[in-house]
């Protein structure tokens, strides 16, 4: 027992002695460190971008040294150079340079660089901040983060929407460096006691023109209202703002701006080679597919308007089985897909990602062969970004293709005015394999497929709508049928928030649940808030289309797309918007306004019994409507049965539901006969009048030019009225209902289409939409159906039965 008092107390003493050995270098290193950073710090002012060759001939402290050259990153890149020694110095910067010229580091470096200096501890609170539009591109940067300040001390938090808000409270105390969106900084400094950026030293905004703009100017201005202004501010971007509004949102006066491109003889990385087609709407998917087919080994990124049509083509393109792996990346799916279809897509070699712009700013997709943008950009800017996810970082090399549309062409001049070498090129016809037959088939057996391609149609013809552009995005240019029947819809779907545009708009009072409608009401409104607006979009409708648009002929002289660059390629297997500022015709503005107005006025109990009392008004009186809507002013008279007039002459409060069983019963006997007469009635009345058309009109035929005038009227549409008694709220009638309740894209097809429209309609597969009472009419147009048609057709009648 000694013996282990013993050793436990020189155990003791040794654990004491090694503490105060522990401490002791603590301090020594300390002071060591101070020394250094003092060095460092002198070393500052005399830093000359020209005379840097490595990263060692910066001043940089150890562990970042040791950082960047473990992974690799030895020579700094052009604005590395030039922006370092300025971020080190301690100034703004408004830093501009290429698409993947290494921008991140450039302000991820100064960012560790200024909190070592200051001995930034976890105590200390958040001390950088780095603002990035999207939740990829922040995940990107705090990866890039990691890697390079790993052997710092401070510690980095992550801060991005969709992820638990919960947890993130908790450690938002102990983050020093914060990389964030907008959106949840914002909920953070709103909603958050442990959330305190008064010691920020340093703000970065990464994509700077993007984060400055429309769609986040609320988000940005309520963040940097919250932030203290004695910092250092560093703004990057590859098309960065010089919009002085902006600057002085950010408080910044005297930027230093570094743009080592500036003279350069174009914007765009010279190892990107970029080229245009010009093709019809209709064209397009063809063209995409047999671009696929041919690429099966690179890996390719398409570019497309607007989440519903990343999500049909993908949908659409899974099931037609390129031969290649196919993702979709885009802002409505869950941040765990998100999250997982951007590492797949990082991973992987021979792949194609169809993604919206939320792609398109800043992400380092490694080994992108091909940038895809089906969709004309929005500006010259987009167009920067979205082909700057290829030919990325040094020894990146790429290629670029743009579809544009005939009236679209005009956004090629504002590109070459930019410095962007972009030329023209043909696609040979003869080798675009459309999979139009098969995209039908997989629309008429798949409801839902069909109900994502019309979400997609409208959600294009939206956004073409509500771009600023109207020179180059005009709505109608657009050969909508041709764009449906291109997605395989035979019948376009209607464009309902185009068509109230266009008939001055008219709301009605209470919106059915139709997503896309609010969401076209609440950009509309947006816009009527931000926008000055002229008005542009008036006098559109008259405008004629184009000779261009109908010259659909290829020039000849144009070099022909090489579809067959893709050699091991097996070809035999088988295809928050920025747009916040877009012009709103006035009619729209006017209507909305006096919506809020009416809204707002508060309509009491009291003042609605007054209303009443004065225009003598009987309220809760029982009023009773015929079939044919007219009141009936004495029910008595209109009953037969004297079953009937006895239960009413008993006038008894409550209801006795078997009594009134028989007394319906009773009075059904006499409806059938009156009904029967009805019917008699109208037969007779019908042939009359064909008699006396025949006679007035002997070799006219009537409108639907299919019954020979010998055969009579077929009145055999008119309902039997036992069926109609027997099952009078049963079959099919309801089923339609439903059917229309749940899909409100569908209940658009239905009403109010072109008449060119009707002629596709009578020819083509029946939609749902088509009521019983045609049938006669489907019957006969089925000779001309194709095998998969009437197979469709089939379907659709047994269904409806
Ligand atoms: P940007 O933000 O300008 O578009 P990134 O910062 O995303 O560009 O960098 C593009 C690519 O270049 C990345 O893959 C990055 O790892 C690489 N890179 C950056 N700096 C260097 C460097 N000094 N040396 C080698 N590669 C670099
Ligand atoms: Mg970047």
């Amino acid at each position: 027992m000694k013996q282990n008092k013993q050793e436990e107390k020189a155990k003791q003493q040794k654990s004491k002695k090694d503490k105060f050995k522990l401490y002791k270098p603590k301090k020594k290193k300390s002071s060591e460190e101070d020394a250094a950073i003092q060095y460092l710090q002198a070393q500052y002012d005399k830093i000359n971008p020209d005379a840097i060759k490595t990263f060692k001939d910066f001043p940089l402290s150890q562990k970042t040294l040791k950082g960047l050259k473990d992974n690799n990153y030895v020579t700094p890149t052009e604005i590395q150079r030039q922006a370092i020694g300025y971020a080190l110095q301690g100034k703004d910067i408004l830093g501009a340079a290429k698409t993947g010229s290494g921008k991140t580091l450039a302000f991820l470096i100064p960012i560790l660089e200024n909190l070592f200096c200051k001995k930034w501890t976890r105590l200390d609170g958040v001390g950088a901040l780095v603002i990035s539009p999207t939740r990829e591109l922040a995940y990107q940067i705090y990866e890039t983060l990691r890697k390079v300040g790993g052997l710092h001390d401070f510690s980095a938090g992550l801060i991005i929407g969709g992820q638990n808000l919960k947890f993130e409270r908790k450690r938002m105390d102990q983050i020093n460096i914060l990389i964030c969106t907008p959106g949840r900084l914002l909920q953070h400094m709103d909603e958050n006691p442990l959330f305190d950026c008064s010691h920020l030293q340093i703000l970065v905004l990464d994509e700077a023109d993007r984060c400055l703009d429309m769609g986040f100017e609320t988000t940005m201005n309520a963040i940097i209202e919250n932030l203290p202004q004695e910092r250092q501010t560093l703004l990057f971007s590859a098309t960065q703002t010089k919009s002085v509004k902006d600057l002085a949102r950010l408080s910044l006066s005297f930027p230093t701006y570094v743009a080592p491109h500036e003279q350069a003889e174009t914007v765009t990385p010279e190892s990107l080679q970029q080229s245009y087609i010009v093709c019809e709407i209709d064209e397009k998917i063809g063209i995409l597919w047999s671009f696929i087919r041919n690429h099966l080994k690179q890996k390719v990124l398409v570019f497309m308007a607007t989440c519903k049509q990343v999500k049909y083509t993908y949908d659409l393109f899974c099931k037609l089985r390129p031969g290649v792996s196919l993702l979709a990346l885009y802002g409505t799916l869950h941040q765990e897909k998100r999250e997982r279809i951007y590492n797949e897509f990082c991973r992987k070699s021979n792949v194609v990602l169809f993604a919206t712009d939320l792609a398109s700013r800043g992400l380092d997709f490694p080994h992108v062969n091909w940038v895809i943008q089906m969709d004309c950009p929005e500006d010259v800017e987009t167009y920067i970004h979205r082909a700057g996810r290829t030919a990325r970082g040094v020894f990146g090399k790429g290629e670029g293709l743009l579809m544009l549309l005939p009236h679209e062409e005009k956004i090629v001049e504002d590109l070459k005015k930019s410095k962007i070498p972009i030329n023209k090129i043909a696609v040979d016809p003869s080798k675009v394999v459309a999979p139009q037959r098969k995209i039908e088939g997989l629309l008429s057996d798949n409801t839902e497929l069909k109900q994502t391609a019309q979400r997609a149609f409208v959600s294009y013809v939206k956004s073409i709508f509500l771009m600023k552009n109207k020179e180059i995005f005009n709505v109608h240019l657009l050969d909508t049928d041709a764009y449906a029947r291109s997605l395989g819809l035979i019948v376009p779907p209607r464009i309902r928030f185009l068509h109230k545009n266009l008939k001055g708009y008219n709301p009605p009072k209470k919106e059915s649940d139709n997503e896309e409608n609010e969401d076209v009401l609440d950009k509309l409104k947006t816009k009527a808030e931000n926008d000055a607006g002229t008005d542009q979009s008036s006098d559109e409708e008259e405008k004629p289309i184009p000779q261009e648009k109908k010259n659909k002929k290829l020039t000849k002289e144009l070099p022909k797309f090489d579809f067959h660059n893709d050699a091991d390629s097996e070809e035999d297997e088988f295809l928050q918007v920025k747009k916040a500022n877009v012009d709103v015709k006035p009619p729209i503005e006017e209507e909305e306004q006096n919506i809020t107005k009416k809204k707002k006025k508060p309509l009491t109990k009291a003042a609605v019994a007054k209303k009443l009392l004065k225009k003598k008004i009987k309220v809760n009186t029982q009023v009773k409507f015929t079939e044919d809507g007219e009141a009936i002013e004495d029910e008595k008279k209109d009953v037969k049965s004297d079953l009937a007039k006895q239960f009413i002459n008993e006038d008894v409060g409550g209801i006795d539901i078997e009594k009134a069983k028989e007394v319906l019963k009773e009075e059904d006997k006499y409806d059938k006969i009156r009904f029967r007469e009805k019917v008699k009635a109208k037969h007779k009345e019908q042939k009359r009048k064909l008699k006396n058309k025949k006679k007035e009109e002997a070799e006219e035929q009537d409108d639907f030019g299919s019954q020979s005038e010998s055969d009579g009227p077929d009145l055999s549409w008119l309902p039997d009225p036992d069926k109609i008694y027997g099952k009078k709220d049963s079959g099919s009638e309801k089923e339609d209902q439903s059917h229309t309740e749940d899909n409100s894209d569908l209940e658009e097809e239905k009403y109010h289409r072109p008449l060119k429209h009707k002629l596709v309609e009578s020819k083509g597969i029946p939609q749902d939409s088509v009521a019983p009472r045609k049938k006669k009419k489907l019957k006969d147009i089925s000779g001309s159906l194709s095998i998969q048609e009437a197979e469709a057709l089939a379907m659709r009648l047994l269904q409806s039965q």
